[in-house]
């Protein structure tokens, strides 16, 4: 075997993680296949850049996948985590900095009276749904095709992110009997969740939701979707739980719940409230919360849960959106300006295109739209979309290797990286429309 001449740090590092690592990635979506680019390497990241193996820089639209609201390396989050550093990593006993991030959480989303931290996202709604079925004693859960809560065995059954990027129905591994406990029903589509109440009396568990779908691409709720959802769950003694993990702190401090102003039982957090390191949390009325061990006979336990590091980072990022009050209307401006331009330069190049935007969080879809669901959002030409991102890519605009990922926009992302953005962009679909 012959060694390319001129191979680049990036992929070196690549075909040695092929060897060790499987598809050489921890996380399916890292691995760029969808987009038919090599996988980027991250070295550094500070603000709105990230830096890859080569050093060369990119404007960075993923951002850690939603947890960096303030943008790589902001410095309140380093010297937190720095302080926290020099007195412990772990103790495996309660801290006050716990207690916290517990406080900050409940005041910023009221319908948490109480909150238990975890280690990701995927252990919050893992357990969120246990919980919902110890309090209501019943074992069916209802969630939304193409909407993602992690890869919790029961919770992959028409899944978003990365199973709807590598086409997999479900996943191998979970059993029938398993997957049986839920029923997908699609996104937005009121009458269809009313239907199964109908034809499960009794059964229904809860109902969880993306109250914002992140993970088919960014999918709004329609006009009183959630307000059914609240309904309709109310008067069938089932539980109600967002699943916030990606738009906790991020399209309001509130979450989705202010945005739209409903109050679910349940709540999930993740991403933003780690501030970049490893924290989940789930959350609720106390009424339920108190049937979680060892209240109640709900068990749920972490040897890491409500670590120090993580801790203090969610602590230093929740206390500078308390201060920063007018952050979300301008992450507002600045991502509807980029979401605006994006759309004018594709109609230009007669690209057609449907962008969908909450707040920070938005994705281009390569088709004329509109995107309401899973089935919908599927009729977008990807290989179109593959060609723009790495186009984008190659001039140094980092975009989601996916069509059903969420782009997005941080505190950090400056008037500038707009401009630049747009100035590629118009390259890209030029290229598109030859
Ligand atoms: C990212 C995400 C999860 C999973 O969180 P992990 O930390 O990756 O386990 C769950 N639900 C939603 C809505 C997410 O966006």
């Amino acid at each position: 075997m012959s060694t390319p001449a001129k191979r680049s740090h990036s992929q070196e590092i690549v075909e040695r993680a092929k060897q060790l690592i499987p598809g050489g990635v921890n996380s399916p979506v890292r691995a760029f296949r969808a987009v038919g680019a090599l996988p980027l390497i991250a070295a550094r990241g500070r603000g709105s850049q990230i830096t890859d193996a080569d050093g060369k820089y990119y404007i960075d639209y993923i951002g850690a996948w939603g947890p960096l609201l303030l943008g790589h390396a902001h410095t309140d989050v380093e010297r937190a985590v720095h302080q926290a550093l020099e007195r412990g990593t772990a103790f495996g006993l309660t801290t006050e900095a716990e207690v916290r991030l517990a406080q900050l959480i409940t005041e910023a989303v009221p319908s948490i009276e109480k909150v238990r931290l975890v280690n990701s996202g995927t252990e919050a709604t893992m357990s969120a749904i246990r919980l919902a079925r110890g309090y209501t004693r019943r074992n069916l859960v209802v969630k939304f095709i193409g909407c993602y809560h992690g890869h919790v065995d029961s919770l992959l059954v028409k899944a978003g992110s990365g199973v709807a990027t590598f086409a997999l129905p479900e996943s191998a591994g979970v059993p029938p009997e398993f997957a049986a406990l839920t029923l997908a029903v699609p996104f937005n589509d009121a009458e269809a969740v009313q239907k199964v109440f109908v034809q499960h009396p009794g059964k229904i568990a809860a109902v969880i939701v993306e109250p914002v779908a992140g993970n088919m691409g960014c999918v709004p709720p329609k006009e009183g979707f959630l307000q059914t959802l609240r309904e309709v769950t109310a008067r069938n003694g089932a539980l109600l739980i967002f699943d916030e993990v990606m738009t906790g702190f991020r399209v309001a401090r509130g979450g989705a719940q202010e945005l739209y102003g409903i109050r679910p039982d349940l709540t999930t957090l993740g991403k933003i409230i780690g501030g970049g390191l490893p924290v989940g949390a789930y959350g609720g009325r106390a009424e339920i919360m108190d049937t979680v061990a060892p209240e109640g006979p709900v068990y749920q336990a972490g040897t890491l849960a409500g670590n120090p590091l993580a801790v203090a980072a969610g602590v230093a990022v929740l206390e500078e959106l308390g201060r920063r009050t007018n952050i979300y209307s301008e992450l507002e401006t600045r991502t509807r300006r980029l979401a605006e331009g994006l759309v004018e330069a594709a109609r230009k190049a007669k690209v057609p295109v449907c962008l969908n935007r909450v707040g920070s969080m938005f994705t281009l879809f390569f088709t004329s739209g509109p995107v309401v669901d899973f089935e919908t959002a599927s009729a977008a030409d990807r290989e179109r979309f593959a060609a723009f991102f790495r186009a984008m890519l190659e001039r140094g605009i980092l975009l989601p290797p996916s069509q059903f990922e969420t782009a997005f926009v941080s505190a950090a992302h400056t008037d500038r990286d707009v401009e630049t953005t747009l100035e590629t962009a118009r390259e890209a679909f030029a290229l598109l429309a030859e």
